[in-house]
């Protein structure tokens, strides 16, 4: 076969074009806000490895509960059999989420879980008997790279080729500061129409750019969506466990969604896992003596025993140490760090929500702009900086053990980052 590509490794690496980047940073250690390469190099992992580590990597708390796991038991069928970590974790879930989630289902990332929070959605009104299909999204927004995920996120270069494979879904635009009348409009007209569901990030659309939108949008959403029995699924995939400086999002608007997706940090970003939970009426239009109206879905490593332990040990870290406080420490720190750039005309929409910052560098040439991110990467990472642009955004979401000084040290590199590019 000709057209071989040489290089070193048989690895095909996500989101990466292996032509412009052919050589990838090798990590060997991991501890607390940072990285270590084999050399020993020190990289601060100022976006916590892809948004995923809460309170640091390797919390000691979660390493124990992994290790005690894998020497009980690793994995087993979780169809007709149970065991304490999914059990333990599923209670903790329902006590923590907003009120009225009181069922609990497992998947294994944040994808498979948008993908059964779709599937509870359109399963309920079928059960129900109800002609309900649709779903309505938001502009902008991100669920995952599988084929329904992609579906229900915004369309554009990353998924051009798998087009004809998407269903149509109706869109409303993002909340612009000033516009909000046009997106809630939007949404009550689309919600006369009897679809299904609507799907929405709370409060920070996050690989859409990390735009963000107030928690009083997001009340008069869930309102118009109740108003018209149009169930409302809350991706908190991002945006739980804290970093918008709440547990969840959906707090700071007074809000119980009827589905809720967890994952990423759900084991403090320690191994894979996730869970969509849904209120009592979405399990009981499956529960009936017709095998027919069973959930049909499943993933091997459903409800791992070795990944909820760490999910528990997760939650029990939440309750038993200042994590809120050492939240809004990070958030203020974040402020602070941020405020000088809130009149730097190098920069606009300088934005904030708890614990992620977000700016955007002003880009003249908008032919350039693709190459922005990829140069601003490499720029950081040579200053021992884990920070990966969305285009012309940059943004700051560190684990919470991160120090004052580290933040110095991002700030400062995103200040000298608009000569880089000059
Ligand atoms: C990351 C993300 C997902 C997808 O999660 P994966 O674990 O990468 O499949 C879904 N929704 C949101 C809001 C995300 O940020």
């Amino acid at each position: 076969m000709s057209g071989a590509i040489s290089c070193g490794s048989p690895i095909w690496h996500p989101f990466t074009q292996h032509a412009l980047q052919p050589v990838m940073t090798p990590i060997a250690r991991s501890e607390g806000a940072y990285l270590f390469t084999p050399d020993g190099t020190r990289i601060l992992d100022a976006i916590s490895s892809w948004w995923v580590v809460t309170h640091g990597h390797r919390h000691p708390r979660i390493v124990e509960a992994v290790k005690a796991q894998a020497d009980t038991l690793d994995q087993i069928i979780f169809a007709g059999f149970t065991h304490a970590p999914a059990e333990a974790l599923a209670r903790e879930l329902v006590a923590l989420a907003p009120e009225g989630l009181s069922r609990v289902f497992y998947s294994d990332s944040g994808s498979t879980s948008v993908e059964v929070a779709l599937k509870m959605a359109l399963g309920y009104w079928r059960h129900m008997g109800v002609a309900r299909t649709s779903v309505i999204v938001m502009e902008g927004s991100y669920h995952g790279d599988t084929i329904g995920t992609m579906s229900v996120g915004e369309r554009g270069v990353f998924n051009a080729a798998y087009a004809p494979l998407l269903f149509d879904v109706k869109r409303i635009p993002f909340p612009r500061p000033g516009r909000e009348e046009e997106t809630l409009n939007a949404l009550a007209a689309h919600c006369a129409e009897a679809p299904a569901a609507f799907i929405v990030e709370p409060l920070v659309l996050g690989a859409g750019g990390m735009r963000t939108y107030c928690p009083e949008v997001l009340a008069a959403m869930k309102r118009i969506c109740e108003a018209h029995g149009v169930l409302f699924i809350a991706d908190e995939v991002m945006t739980g466990w804290g970093r918008t400086g709440t547990l969840f999002a959906s707090t700071q608007a007074g809000i119980s969604p009827d589905i809720l997706c967890l994952s990423k940090g759900l084991t403090g970003g320690f191994l894979p896992l996730a869970a969509t939970l849904c209120r009592e009426d979405i399990f009981a239009a499956h529960y009936s003596m017709d095998r027919a109206r069973t959930f049909f879905h499943s993933s091997s490593y459903t409800a791992n025993p070795i990944a909820c332990a760490a999910g528990l040990a997760n939650v029990q870290v939440w309750r038993e140490e200042p994590v809120a406080q050492r939240v809004a420490t990070l958030a203020a720190w974040q402020n602070a760090g941020l405020e000088p750039f809130r009149d730097d005309p190098r920069f606009e929409n300088v934005r904030r929500c708890g614990t992620i910052t977000a700016l955007d560098l002003k880009v003249g040439d908008a032919g350039y702009l693709a190459q922005v991110a990829p140069r601003l990467m490499a720029y950081f990472l040579e200053r021992g900086l884990l920070l990966r642009p969305l285009g012309n955004t940059l943004y700051v979401m560190p684990p919470y053990c991160v120090t004052q000084g580290d933040l110095a040290e991002i700030y400062a590199a995103i200040d000298a980052a608009p000569g880089v590019l000059a």
